[in-house]
């Protein structure tokens, strides 16, 4: 996304480009097929978003391509009104495979640069042919490659102008303060999971007091996320049926989803919901145009109990792991 591109739904990071506070998230869990990822972001293009969320792992970004391509072809967009973010797969952290990683995600996107490129995780994973998480005896294959030397070869990917900007996603704080010490580039984003569930205030005043602007994933919890990769107690379904939420949204005459996404807007935070339905898509944009004041943040905050439904539970052992 250009300069001109400037407008009031994005915030400026801290290489100076700007991302938009609002984009289509595309991981689909496993019982979704590509097709839907490819009407969903045509119909969110043409609705106004201008960010797409993706990543080697999602295994969307051929579809996300077409999107582009025709919305491009149809004059509905140019490619530096966008703002395309992927991310780079821990099977590929070893300093030969970071290129080839980003190379194939731009390929089958068919774009010649990313406005942002993520490392996704911070543990990295053993490279097993086309493996997202290689196996054996029914562990995952961790790597014992460090995210500190991950990094050195994202700052030689924004070098190469094949990406922007570049960030981390899943990093805690301890994590970036090491990342932070050794950096020539300080990352522009981290990406993480938020929501009134797990507020992680400590992390986002860190990340704002070191000029990392924040991206929130899983903004109602990610409902409808497969069964075996639920977690703990809390059912991810609970969040848009909150009664604080369902509350707020009353007094604000707006919906559950819209109150939820608003909350990041509120605390300059970026959000990317995921749907592939038109209603949920279109009703998702709507956040621009109220406000939650400090009661609502208040009793959205009050609601934190630490939950999180993104755990990747096969990796906790290892000394990488960021959700100790
Ligand atoms: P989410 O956005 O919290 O929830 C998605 C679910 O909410 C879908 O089942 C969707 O159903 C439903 N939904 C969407 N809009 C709705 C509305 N207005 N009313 C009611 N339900 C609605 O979950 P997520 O997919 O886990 O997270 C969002 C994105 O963040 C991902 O897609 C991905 O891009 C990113 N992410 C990143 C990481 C990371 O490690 N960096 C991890 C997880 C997620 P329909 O499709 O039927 O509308």
């Amino acid at each position: 996304m250009d300069k001109s591109s400037k407008q009031p739904r994005a915030i400026e990071l801290n290489d100076g480009t700007f991302m938009p506070l609002l984009g289509l998230g595309t991981w689909r869990g496993k019982n979704t097929s590509s097709d839907l990822c490819q009407g969903a972001a045509e119909t969110a293009i043409a609705a106004g978003y201008r960010l797409l969320d993706t990543a080697y792992s999602y295994q969307n970004e051929q579809e996300l391509g077409w999107a582009l391509r025709s919305k491009i072809q149809q004059g509905v967009i140019r490619r530096q009104d966008m703002f395309i973010v992927s991310k780079l797969w821990g099977t590929h952290h070893a300093p030969e495979d970071i290129p080839v990683c980003l190379n194939t995600s731009l390929s089958d996107l068919q774009l010649d640069y990313l406005d942002l490129y993520l490392v996704h995780f911070p543990v990295g994973l053993q490279k097993v042919g086309n493996e997202l998480f290689p196996m054996k005896d029914g562990k995952v294959l961790t790597s014992d490659i460090d995210y500190v030397d991950v990094w050195r070869g994202m700052e030689v990917l924004k070098a190469s102008g094949k990406v922007k900007s570049i960030g981390v996603s899943n990093f805690s704080v301890t994590q970036l303060e090491r990342l932070l010490s050794v950096a020539k580039i300080p990352p522009a984003v981290n990406q993480v999971e938020l929501h009134p569930y797990l507020v992680q205030s400590d992390l986002i005043k860190y990340c704002k007091s070191k000029n990392i602007a924040l991206t929130a994933y899983s903004p109602f919890g990610s409902p409808g996320r497969p069964q075996e990769l639920r977690t703990g107690d809390t059912d991810p379904e609970m969040l848009l049926v909150d009664p604080v939420v369902g509350e707020i949204a009353a007094k604000h005459s707006r919906t559950p989803a819209q109150v939820l996404l608003r909350y990041h807007i509120e605390q300059d935070i970026a959000v990317i919901p995921k749907s592939v339905k038109p209603n949920h898509i279109l009703e998702n944009t709507k956040i621009f145009d109220f406000a939650l004041d400090e009661e609502d943040m208040k009793a959205l905050w009050s609601l934190d109990r630490g939950w999180k439904a993104c755990v990747i539970d096969e990796v906790k052992s290892h000394p990488f792991y960021p959700f100790k």
